[in-house]
């Protein structure tokens, strides 16, 4: 089993004291368009500082959970993946970068200091040797690589992002895991209390670990698509710049139905009419829309079929409306599955709350990302929220009990709101 050193702690905890620097949407696109060697070679540089900085920030967290929350077994399993990731990468420039490499990173802070700093950033000595000499806007400086465009990059260089993004895979990989290991231990705590209750605590730990795990994963998963060269149309990494929202839906739906039908063992079940104009295009991360779509469809799915019964012969449409408005655009999931009781709204934003038969929670079935079959891990709502927040948007769910539930979903267009950073 994995262990933390004396000395990896002291190095987290030095590193968790600095702070996170959030990356907006508009930003990773202004970066990310055809990227140079030079380009990718300066991101994994941010990356190298930024991502061992926001692990060490978790691991010091899972430490100080409250109510010895922290000496669960598979807490500490997870802390132990965030430490050994944070290593992973603290350590890889300096093993793996040539001198001459090393030069050049030095030489390339210098001058993006010149172009990009305030005169007062605070000099960060970093342990992995590279100079990383005040943070803001240093790696994402626009001005600095395209002025460096057309040049020769050596093959060392090439070399070394090849390899870093083998290695921040497989960081992406060790924490796939993650989500259904952290409710898994909070299933052990709840044993060890002997309570059902999960306290505010706990969720707002949750939130902010979680919220944390998509700002790690969007880095992650950018560097990743950007370094696997040109990507497809309209794409800049994993975001797309014209994401075309009636298409995502209809697909959400297609996939929402099925697994429905499936599930129910229904011939024809709800109807979902969509309104939403064909060419409404917006700059977002489609894995983030679909996501959201498909947990919401669900949900309203679910509703009508057991408040109608499988027997029904035609169950009442669920409604999707889409509004493009300057700032934001809009989207409201309305059905007609009875609603949820006023005082059970706010628990459908708490983790694990479920109405559903509870589902074996299984970690290899955790791929990618978290994704619940019917319904039964109580996921679907609160890490959809924090995927619209992710970027700035929101999620609002509002109830007629004895009739229907109406869920809001808003999200930001202009896109250039930072991350949140628990
Ligand atoms: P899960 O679907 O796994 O139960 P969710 O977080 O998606 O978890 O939803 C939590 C609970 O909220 C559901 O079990 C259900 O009781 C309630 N809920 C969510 N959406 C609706 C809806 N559209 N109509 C009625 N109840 C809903
Ligand atoms: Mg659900």
């Amino acid at each position: 089993m994995y262990r933390i050193s004396s000395q990896l702690s002291e190095k987290i905890k030095h590193f968790a004291t600095f702070p996170q620097t959030g990356v907006s949407l508009r930003q990773m696109v202004m970066f990310g368009q055809n990227p140079t060697q030079g380009t990718l070679f300066k991101a994994s540089q941010f990356l190298s500082e930024e991502l061992p900085i926001r692990l060490a920030h978790r691991v010091k967290e899972l430490e100080e959970l409250p109510h010895n929350l922290s000496d669960m077994p598979s807490i500490i399993r997870v802390k132990n993946w965030y430490a050994q990731s944070f290593q992973d990468l603290v350590e890889f420039p300096s093993r793996e970068m040539t001198p001459g490499l090393k030069e050049m990173a030095k030489s390339m802070n210098r001058q993006s200091e010149m172009q990009a700093l305030p005169e007062n950033s605070p000099n960060l000595a970093m342990p992995n040797g590279i100079n990383t000499n005040g943070r803001k806007g240093v790696s994402l400086s626009h001005r600095y690589h395209s002025a460096m465009d057309g040049a020769e990059w050596p093959a060392e260089m090439h070399s070394y992002n090849e390899r870093f993004t083998k290695m921040i895979e497989a960081v992406k990989r060790r924490h796939d895991p993650v989500v259904t290991t952290v409710a898994q231990g909070i299933l052990e705590f709840k044993q060890a209390k002997r309570s059902h209750i999960v306290d505010t605590d706990v969720q707002a730990f949750l939130d902010r670990f979680y919220m944390s795990r998509i700002g790690i994963r969007m880095l992650i998963g950018q560097h990743i698509a950007l370094n696997k060269g040109p990507s497809r149309k309209d794409y800049v990494g994993i975001i797309c710049t014209k994401t075309n929202l009636a298409d995502m839906a209809q697909e959400a739906i297609d996939n929402a139905k099925f697994i429905c039908e499936d599930y129910y063992g229904l011939f024809r079940g709800p109807e979902v009419h969509l309104h939403c104009k064909k060419d409404l295009e917006f700059m977002y991360v489609p894995s983030h829309l679909s996501h959201m779509l498909f947990e919401l469809l669900k949900n309203s799915l679910r509703a009508v079929v057991e408040q109608y019964g499988t027997e029904c012969d035609e169950y009442p449409p669920i409604k999707l409306i889409v509004a493009q408005g300057k700032e934001d655009i809009a989207i409201k999931i309305s059905d007609e599955g009875g609603g949820i009781p006023r005082s059970g709204v706010p628990l459908v934003w708490t983790y694990m709350y479920t109405t559903a038969p509870s589902q074996h929670l299984d970690p290899t079935f955790d791929k990618s990302d978290f994704k619940a079959p019917m319904a039964g891990f109580g996921y679907g709502l609160p890490i959809s929220r924090l995927y619209a927040r992710y970027f700035g948007g929101d999620l609002k769910l509002i109830s007629m009990e004895g009739y229907g539930t109406d869920v809001y979903l808003h999200l930001n267009r202009i896109s250039n709101s930072d991350e949140p950073l628990p």
